[in-house]
């Protein structure tokens, strides 16, 4: 052996500490509550206003939540409610193998090593409850069949790590039973919520969008403002007046977009790209004050709330008077109307559901028979068709500045099926796109960490954590071709991407894939354009900087 090779006893000795030593231990709840891991309680005046069970002011890190006297049997009943009603929730009970495939797929087991966030873990922490009180084996053998005792330190443990799931179902791919955990995390917070268990983050998006139709609590003069604001931009970058139509009776279509579009960073580029794209295409559509938010935070939440969301768009392009309604880059707006529908929609606005036609695009003649039930058409779809037919004219040396990457948001990838509409798009105005491993995109696409309401400054560890593996998909492009512009069409992944890449310093900056289709198009009349909507220079390579 030559000096310079390295003995293996030499080399540092790595230690596997076991946490829990067995499965019983591993059934032992923790619940203790770690800063950057737990969520923040929902305020009384969010649980108030949406008439929430229970409503009082609690803390997670106070021994006595102030639970009702008889919560385990509102707990117990719920169980026995949801199991009779959803017949997924008793399947996912009763079927799981244990096999382990899903064990590594979690994004924050991979982030954070707990084994308490690895899927089968997760489901696990209800499913031993379930055994407990429903099934004859876990009454006859307790602990020996995997059951245990409802107390509060398992509903402390619940609240932890149902808020550690961003309900994403990348683990349910990987299950030969399909079971999906996103749906157990779910009835997991339905439970809580019966006996007044709620994050604030959530509810508070929720109780904004009841009061006012969007998450942010913006009234009708601040959408219209910010709409005047993008219309000034877009004056400023191209020298041309777009007229922004607002509340207009009679228009073909109703455009919904997330609430963060009207201005957040990097959300804003998207936003007036859409504006921009729409006058060019001379499209007759119109923007709501009321309907002005895509995405469905009571879907994180409960059934109900879920429900109470979900009909605002639906009333709005009623009232309007509309044909079809087309939707911006949202992530869960697309998850709750590609999933959900059939059970969210009930007597209150199935005629305001009817009223609508199936939609056609009105500039291709295109039929968009796939969503002749939500009568809903993704903007994606809707822009890939356009370029397909060539109705825009493209410039695509205008974004060779840039090298792009996409990342698939889990709502509409996994959640709707568009995995070739965002790269379709892209690979039409742009000249250099490279995709992320295999491992990492598609249907197997990696979180970006802060879905279903884990967006919350208090989790920011967690969402660090948890965003490492897309980070690193992200590094590995950046690293091998020069990657400095990643795309997700979520306003959920535009807030959370840009700090997990700074997190992470990667120079690689962010947005929404219809800025790029602005950048590039060529609109009539348009003063000469050096910069992208951004201010970028046009032409030389950009360097991001950390
Ligand atoms: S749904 Fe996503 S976040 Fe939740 S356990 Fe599965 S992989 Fe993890
Ligand atoms: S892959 Fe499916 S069956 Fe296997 S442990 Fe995970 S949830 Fe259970």
């Amino acid at each position: 052996m030559s000096d310079t090779e390295v003995k293996f006893e030499d080399m540092e000795k790595f230690e596997i500490v076991q946490r829990f030593s067995n499965w019983k231990e591993l059934l032992k709840p923790s619940a203790e509550m770690r800063k950057g891991f737990y969520s923040y309680a929902a305020s009384l005046k969010d649980q108030e206003y949406l008439n929430l069970p229970f409503p009082r002011e609690w803390s997670p890190l106070d021994d006595d939540w102030k639970l009702p006297p008889n919560w385990k049997e509102i707990i117990i009943n719920k169980m026995d409610e949801l199991r009779k009603k959803y017949r997924s929730f008793q399947v996912f009970m009763d079927i799981c193998v244990r096999c382990g495939a899903c064990a590594d797929k979690c994004h924050y087991y991979i982030g954070t090593g707990d084994p308490k966030n690895m899927p089968v873990v997760r489901a696990e922490l209800l499913r031993s409850i379930y055994r407990k009180y429903f099934t004859k084996t876990g009454k006859v053998f307790g602990e020996y069949a995997g059951a245990r005792e409802l107390t509060e330190d398992v509903i402390k443990e619940w609240y932890i790590y149902y808020f550690q799931c961003s309900e994403c179902r990348r683990c349910s791919v990987f299950c030969p039973y399909g079971i999906d955990t996103a749906e157990i995390t779910m009835l997991a917070r339905e439970l809580l919520n019966s006996i007044g268990i709620s994050q604030r983050f959530t509810l508070t998006s929720a109780a904004a969008c009841v009061r006012t139709g969007n998450h942010l609590g913006l009234n009708p003069g601040g959408v219209v403002n910010s709409i005047q604001y993008a219309v000034d931009d877009i004056k400023e970058i191209t020298g041309i007046d777009v007229e922004v139509p607002v509340n207009k009776k009679g228009a073909d279509i109703l455009f919904v977009t997330p609430s963060g579009d009207y201005f957040a960073q990097p959300h804003w580029f998207t936003f007036i790209g859409y504006l921009m794209i729409f006058h060019e295409l001379d499209l007759d559509y119109t923007m709501s004050t009321y309907a002005a938010e895509g995405g469905n935070f009571g879907f994180f939440h409960s059934f109900e709330v879920a429900k109470k969301i979900n009909q605002k768009i639906y009333k709005e392009a009623k009232r309007l008077g509309v044909k079809w309604i087309l939707g911006g880059e949202c992530g869960h707006m697309w998850r709750v109307k590609h999933q959900y529908m059939a059970t969210f929609v009930d007597d209150t606005y199935e005629d305001a559901l009817k009223s609508l036609e199936e939609p056609v695009n009105p500039i291709t003649g295109t039929k968009f028979e796939n969503a002749s039930s939500t009568k809903m058409v993704h903007i994606l779809e809707f822009l890939a068709d356009i370029l397909k037919h060539k109705k825009l004219k493209i410039d695509k040396s205008r974004n060779d500045h840039l090298r792009v990457t996409h990342h698939d948001s889990c709502n509409i990838a996994r959640g709707m099926g568009l995995f070739e509409e965002p790269r379709y798009v892209i690979k039409s105005v742009c000249n250099y796109y490279y995709d992320m491993p295999d491992h990492s995109i598609r249907e197997k696409s990696y979180c970006c960490g802060s879905g279903a309401g884990l967006l919350a400054d208090e989790l920011f560890e967690l969402r660090m954590r948890g965003g490492m593996p897309r980070a690193m998909a992200v590094k590995y492009v950046h690293e091998r071709y020069g990657v400095n512009h990643v795309t997700a069409a979520c306003a959920i992944d535009r807030a959370a991407i840009p700090t997990l890449l700074q997190y992470w310093k990667l120079p690689v900056q962010m947005g929404g894939v219809t800025e790029l289709v602005a950048n590039a198009m060529i609109m009539s009349g348009e003063k000469e354009r050096d910069t992208d909507l951004r201010g970028n220079p046009l032409g030389e390579y950009l360097e991001v900087e950390v």
